[in-house]
């Protein structure tokens, strides 16, 4: 953020997709907070901001006659909540761009602030269109791209704008700063040892993150879904778990290259299973790998959360994606809540803890550990796919 801001209007992506309520309230500004600061300091600088964000797929979800639901879609619904929380004045742009969204920036004076229409009203933005991006580069001295959760999409306003402005003039925001920051710490000479858990439903969505992280890290430690898959591959009996057929060969190659590697793989020893998947089912704990019939794992067990918390209370670096079961059922959060707390133990104690992604982060939040470990990050996707080694576009064009 070292550009020169001061009586100039710099462009800023930002990640405004809030959930909304259906009176279009918004029901958590998580987003809108964590942009504030680089707004803020835009301001204190004497600069102007004209921001842009998305909101939802309104392309997705066009009228029946074909139009864009403005009214659902609109980011007129964060203007009152975002002059709050700057406790300034915040202008609207009813377009995206064109004659008066181009007038308004032109008009902005120090300190002032102005919020486009939602950036996917316009066709070409998920395109990358190239005049699209001219026409838009056109409201900005500066562009600060600020929004970590649009950074692997290669669109207008994350990526290609940025072609428009050379080094001096273009930035990462504060937040984007500290998400690439604290990846880098995981994926970059990571204090060791380095311990990767990885959960959630399926194999099949994290398939390069697995490859990626038996080569990086020590230890692996599997939950959740994706267990059982590995547990059929190394010949144990799931019963109705979630199991990928067509990947347990795969889980079997990621098995052998654990083991080629040295790194250490970990799978439930035991799980709490259920005779149905209703938080109102009848359960019992048993081997992981000796579930029969009707019944299936929907959390780790007690011995495989006492294994796993050891080994991660003995680790200097962690990284964590994707809930042990089906945490969002009290009778299977227990395995979750103590991987949760176990990382918050070792944050305790030195260690640096990282949780990227979609559901883990949605425990923590829930679990209230969110402060008690080192990092938790904002962007789901985005930071999925910088953990499985890719190079974002959004980021690649400011570096570039
Ligand atoms: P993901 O988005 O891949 O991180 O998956 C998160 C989802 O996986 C959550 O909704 C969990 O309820 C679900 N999940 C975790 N463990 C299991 C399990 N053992 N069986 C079925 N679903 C699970």
């Amino acid at each position: 953020m070292n550009l020169d801001f001061k009586d100039k209007n710099t462009l800023v992506r930002v990640d405004f997709n809030v959930p909304l309520n259906d009176k279009y309230e918004i029901t958590d500004d998580t987003r809108i907070r964590a942009a504030l600061p680089t707004i803020k300091h835009i301001i204190n600088q004497g600069g102007a901001v004209v921001i842009m964000s998305h909101l939802g797929r309104p392309m997705k979800k066009l009228k029946p006659d074909g139009s864009i639901n403005v009214e659902k879609f609109t980011l007129q619904h964060v203007v009152s909540h975002l002059s709050y929380l700057l406790n300034t004045a915040v202008q609207f742009s009813p377009e995206t761009i064109g004659k008066t969204a181009m007038q308004m920036a032109f008009e902005l004076k120090a300190g002032e602030v102005l919020l486009l229409e939602n950036t996917r009203f316009e066709e070409g933005e998920k395109k990358g269109d190239k005049d699209l991006a001219r026409r838009l580069a056109s409201l900005g001295h500066n562009y600060v791209n600020d929004a970590f959760g649009s950074a692997h999409r290669a669109h207008v306003s994350t990526t290609t704008v940025a072609d428009f402005f050379d080094k001096d003039h273009k930035s990462f925001g504060f937040l984007m700063e500290k998400e690439l920051k604290n990846a880098n710490r995981v994926l970059n000479n990571p204090e060791r040892p380095l311990t990767a858990i990885v959960g959630g439903a399926k194999v099949s969505d994290k398939i390069l993150l697995l490859e990626k992280l038996i080569e990086l890290a020590d230890n692996v430690l599997i939950g959740g879904g994706m267990a059982y898959t590995f547990v059929r591959a190394q010949g144990g009996t799931t019963g109705k778990s979630l199991v990928e057929e067509d990947k347990i060969d795969l889980a079997k190659s990621l098995l052998k290259k654990a083991e080629a590697d040295g790194t250490k793989l970990y799978l439930p020893q035991d799980s709490i299973i259920a005779d149905a998947f209703n938080a109102d089912a009848n359960t019992k704990t048993v081997n992981s790998a000796k579930i029969e019939g009707e019944w299936m794992g929907l959390d780790i067990g007690p011995k495989a959360v006492a294994e796993f918390s050891e080994v991660i209370k003995n680790s200097k670096t962690i990284l964590w994606n994707g809930p042990m079961g089906v945490f969002e059922m009290a009778a299977f959060s227990e395995g979750t809540k103590a991987i949760a707390q176990a990382c918050a133990e070792a944050t305790k104690n030195g260690a640096f803890s990282l949780v990227g992604g979609g559901d883990s982060v949605a425990a923590v939040n829930q679990m209230g550990l969110a402060d008690e470990v080192s990092y938790v990050s904002t962007g789901g996707g985005a930071m999925l796919e910088l953990l499985e080694g890719k190079t974002l576009p959004g980021v690649a064009a400011i570096q570039g």
